[in-house]
């Protein structure tokens, strides 16, 4: 059971490399400007504000629940909500505009999450919080991941 998803996830490596370079060489200058425009819509504050725009308070209002979907968490002022990338902007930059691949967690688990690849953050769920493992496996970003095998 341990030694499969490290197999995965080492072959998702390889291929999000390959795939992320040859991606980020395709972005142009428009790219990097909606991904800017896009980046500052998706800004959260995390205090009882839950955006910086009205989109962006209707997108979160719509795609989220009064709990924290990782850690189960109502949402607080301490625990506030924010839009993060299940496929971090670092290594996948074209997803960053992708609605797709966006979901509201607390700020917390948000920080906890940082920059781990889907596949890593599963794993690292499931070693530390077993309980959790099941409800981040209902959350992986099933269509995106497929497609990033197509190309
Ligand atoms: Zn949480």
């Amino acid at each position: 059971m341990t030694a499969e998803p490290e197999k995965t996830l080492q072959d998702l490596f390889k291929l999000a490399t390959t795939v992320g370079n040859r991606r980020y060489h395709r972005l142009t200058q428009k790219d990097f400007a909606d991904y800017r425009a896009f980046d500052y819509w998706r800004y959260i504050n995390g205090d009882s504000e839950c955006g910086t725009t009205e989109e962006s308070r209707a997108w979160v209002r719509d795609n989220s629940e009064h709990h924290c979907p990782v850690c189960g968490a109502k949402f607080s002022p301490h625990h506030g909500r924010s839009i993060d990338h299940k496929l971090p902007r670092a290594q996948y930059p074209w997803l960053a505009l992708d609605f797709r691949n966006l979901w509201v967690i607390c700020h917390p688990c948000n920080q906890e999450k940082g920059e781990r690849h889907w596949y890593e953050y599963e794993h690292y769920i499931f070693t530390r919080y077993p309980n959790r493992y099941q409800d981040i496996v209902f959350a992986r970003p099933r269509h995106l991941l497929k497609l990033l095998r197509q190309v």
